[in-house]
């Protein structure tokens, strides 16, 4: 038995619930909880199954992943045996259920992973990200019991999958897509082409955006299960990227791919939805990557501030230093509590969706600040390809980018503001 599934099932057999961060004082938070007296934690305590599986995840990131990274990127693929290592830890299938080989943990959860992922390799966190926040969660909420048998099991223990909306002339206009899904007896004909697919490269399942019914618009959007072998699905190799090397993003072509009504995820015309509605879910895990990569970026080069000597003392001790790495690990902070307040909002069923722009606008700010003053805090050295903080500089590029760009982010932001001041 894997890890994360070893910790989550000695984790259910545990009667009573305890919450605990790092540096809390845990007898304390524990009489507030008994007694009542505290009806809220800070949203940094975490509960011991949450703490158990973001030390494991960090563990097998230090350990497993990070000696590869730089090889990854090299090569523009995974390593296999990374991939392996994922799918036996529960981590492709966090929040599927143990009966379906799942981890059986809860969104905050996932969260934490990612993050925790991220510090060491982003490209690896944004596989664990779309795998775990859309497509899992997508087909675990959505599908039919058929499709949650088919898929799950094999999502949970050996299958990458893809997130396929974009286009080449729609981004964020993503509602504009030109993918068509013509009906053909009792099946769906599905011809177009989907760009930027990140996990394209691996993946065995498809979620795929198409429209049945282009003359209804939007509403004839419909979300279709593809699987890789269906004939007529052509996967190009992967783009050349700035960043996030590893990761294979694919453009794809669909010519007359033949596929049954089945394949329908959730309902006919609702793609839309589908589309909008969870890569709402989706950046709060994108917010969760760029903490990570934040954080990591900031470990890496705090240690050589301390040790490298200007003028006869440590650079950290020069006052000019010490504001600007104080005021960074402020605003990583910040970022992290509007990931993991938007995290506990979608967890607990509550509205989320400005707090999960905000989350993920933010958190892709600060981390471009980050990597820019970790760069100038190791002066020449922070330029070298021989440092790590050089390859973060080129991945945190992409938080402002995908799965809404920071101006789509601004104006859904902005959409919210209006309507509470005008209610
Ligand atoms: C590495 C990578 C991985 C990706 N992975 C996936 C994936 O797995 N699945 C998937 O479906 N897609 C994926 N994408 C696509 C990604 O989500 C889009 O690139 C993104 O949504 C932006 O679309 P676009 O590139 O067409 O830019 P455009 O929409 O053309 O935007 C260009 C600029 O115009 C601005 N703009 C556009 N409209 C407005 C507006 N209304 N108001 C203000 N400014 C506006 C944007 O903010 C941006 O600055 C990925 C992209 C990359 C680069």
């Amino acid at each position: 038995m894997n890890n994360l599934l070893k910790i989550c099932k000695k984790v259910n057999q545990t009667p009573v619930r305890h919450f605990f961060g790092a540096t809390t004082n845990l007898q304390q938070i524990r009489e507030n909880i008994e007694s009542g007296t505290s009806g809220h934690l800070p949203l940094t305590i975490l509960s011991e199954d949450e703490l158990a599986m973001k030390e494991t995840v960090a563990r097998l990131a230090r350990e497993q992943i990070n000696p590869h990274v730089r090889d990854m990127e090299k090569e523009g693929k995974f390593k296999q045996s990374i991939v392996d290592m994922l799918f036996e830890n529960g981590l492709m299938g966090i929040e599927i259920s143990t009966d379906l080989g799942g981890a059986g943990c809860n969104f905050m959860t996932t969260i934490l992973c990612i993050e925790e992922i991220a510090k060491v390799d982003p490209s690896i966190a944004v596989m664990v990200d779309i795998q775990n926040t859309l497509v899992n969660n997508v087909i675990k909420k959505l599908g039919t019991e058929e499709q949650k048998k088919k898929y799950l099991p094999q999502l949970a223990t050996n299958m990458c999958s893809s997130f396929a909306l974009t286009e080449p002339s729609s981004g964020s206009d993503a509602f504009a897509l030109k993918t068509t899904a013509k009906k053909d007896g009792s099946d769906f004909l599905i011809n177009g082409s989907k760009m930027w697919i990140s996990n394209s490269d691996l993946a065995g399942l498809f979620l795929v955006m198409a429209n049945a019914d282009p003359s209804s618009g939007y509403k004839g959007i419909t979300c279709f299960l593809i699987e890789r072998d269906t004939p007529g699905l052509t996967v190009a190799i992967p783009e050349k990227k700035l960043g996030l090397c590893a990761s294979g993003t694919c453009m794809l072509t669909f010519d007359n791919v033949r596929v049954p009504e089945s394949a329908i995820l959730g309902e006919y015309g609702k793609g839309y939805k589908i589309a909008a509605g969870f890569l709402n879910e989706g950046r709060v895990g994108i917010g969760a990557q760029m903490v990570g990569l934040a954080q990591g970026c900031f470990d890496a080069t705090i240690p050589y501030t301390l040790e490298r000597t200007q003028f006869g003392k440590s650079i950290f001790n020069f006052q000019g230093m010490q504001h600007q790495i104080a005021q960074i690990a402020t605003q990583i902070e910040s970022a992290r509590l509007l990931v993991y307040n938007a995290a506990r909002l979608v967890e607990n069923g509550h509205p989320f969706i400005k707090e999960a722009a905000m989350a993920k606008w933010y958190s892709a700010d600060v981390a471009q600040q980050t990597c820019v003053k970790c760069i100038d805090w190791m002066g020449g050295v922070g330029f070298s390809k021989d440092f790590i903080q050089e390859k973060f500089y080129r991945d945190v590029k992409i938080g402002s980018i995908y799965e809404g760009t920071y101006n789509m982010q601004l104006n859904t932001i902005a959409k919210h503001l209006a309507k509470e001041y005008q209610n």
